[in-house]
């Protein structure tokens, strides 16, 4: 039992924010830490996010990724990923999958697929890296696989008035740390704004090759808080990838970007790292969709521009049976929106800004 939209698209890939709350200040997500946070008891507790992940990951979603707010703010956050990495081990009960064995006894046409457990293949997570380097070990220990650091800037400084935190070095160190415990590939989130840092990106793509990370350059979306997003203020992907093409020729890796959101690209000199262009704005990706939200209050969101949630919290705390969710999160899916209209002439801002929705 898959989930599938009304557009025949399969949700993999879940986002779940753990805290509406940051501790960064960027200038194009959250840069006044605007109220309304979230109230604490509206905030899913770790088993109610371990049940609602359960039951996602056996509708087939593969890939989770922990996100926020910060999610490092979460306390004992190995502790929810300790529950999680569970979700994984499932592919390991090979009592119930039927030998090759078993398998080629069967005359009829019947695939190794057909009798796939649902398990969860991938646990990632999205963090400012401002308090990670010292706990990136259990982190990795309690079952995180990867983790994708976001950094905006090179130059401290710059860092510091994008960010509202002095914490360059923090992140830097925070990538080498993700390195050294074995939480790879690193991805780097770079959000790209006209005026502010696009100046940096061949830096960034020096940075990338140096230091063996999957760059990712992200085109502002106009998701901020604060309603500063502007049309100029986006530096297309076109412009990114013909400006670092010219410094460091690229290779695109697959003709297809799939169910990803960015296009990548190898060094063509076989460099180290890799170079992505995530381009919601000039190139949307929304035929491909494969990724669903949850918000930390429990609200799931078919997507980031969304105008409506649906509240799975309290159909959870109302006492709703397995089958009484699984039905409310296949409706919930079928409302999946078929794109969204950042560029026609009637677009609405999401009913949330980034943070609190969890990026
Ligand atoms: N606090 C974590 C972090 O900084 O990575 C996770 C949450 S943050 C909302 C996730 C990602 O969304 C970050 O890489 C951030 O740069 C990106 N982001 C936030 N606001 C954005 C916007 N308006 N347009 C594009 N990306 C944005």
């Amino acid at each position: 039992m898959l989930l599938r939209d009304a557009h025949n698209r399969i949700i993999r890939d879940l986002r779940v924010s753990l805290t509406d709350r940051c501790n960064f200040r960027c200038f194009y997500c959250l840069p006044n830490g605007e109220p309304p946070l979230a109230r604490k008891d509206t905030i899913l507790t770790f088993e109610e996010i371990e049940r609602i992940c359960e039951i996602f990951v056996s509708l087939g979603i593969e890939k989770i990724r922990l996100t926020g707010g910060e999610p490092m703010l979460r306390k004992d956050i190995e502790v929810l990923i300790k529950k999680l990495a569970r979700l994984k081990v499932q592919s390991s009960h090979k009592s119930q999958v039927p030998s090759q064995f078993e398998i080629s006894n069967f005359k009829t046409q019947i695939s190794h697929s057909a009798f796939r457990i649902p398990h969860l293949k991938d646990l990632a997570l999205t963090t400012n890296g401002h308090t990670f380097p010292p706990r990136a070990e259990n982190l990795k220990r309690a079952g995180l696989d990867r983790v994708t650091i976001s950094l905006d800037s090179l130059q401290r400084e710059k860092f510091k008035e994008i960010t509202g935190v002095d914490a360059l070095p923090n992140v830097l160190q925070s990538i080498e740390a993700a390195q050294q415990v074995g939480l790879t590939p690193v991805k780097i989130n770079a959000v790209l704004v006209r005026g502010r840092n696009d100046d940096e990106m061949i830096d960034f793509a020096r940075f990338a090759r140096e230091r063996d990370v999957k760059m990712r350059f992200i085109e502002f979306m106009p998701l901020d808080s604060s309603r500063v997003w502007d049309r100029n203020m986006v530096v297309s992907s076109k412009e990114i990838f013909e400006k670092i093409n010219r410094v460091f020729p690229l290779k695109l890796k697959g003709q297809s970007r799939g169910a990803e959101t960015a296009w990548k690209y190898d060094f063509a000199d076989g460099a180290a790292g890799e170079i992505g262009i995530i381009a919601p704005v000039t190139e949307m990706f929304c035929g491909a969709c494969s990724r669903i939200r949850l918000t930390a209050d429990g609200q799931i969101r078919t997507c980031l521009f969304s105008t409506v949630e649906h509240n799975l919290r309290d159909v959870m705390r109302g006492g709703a049976s397995r089958a009484e969710i699984i039905e409310f999160v296949q409706s919930v899916v079928l409302k999946k929106e078929a794109r969204h209209s950042i560029n026609s002439e009637n677009f609405a801002p999401a009913s949330r800004s980034m943070s609190f929705i969890g990026g």
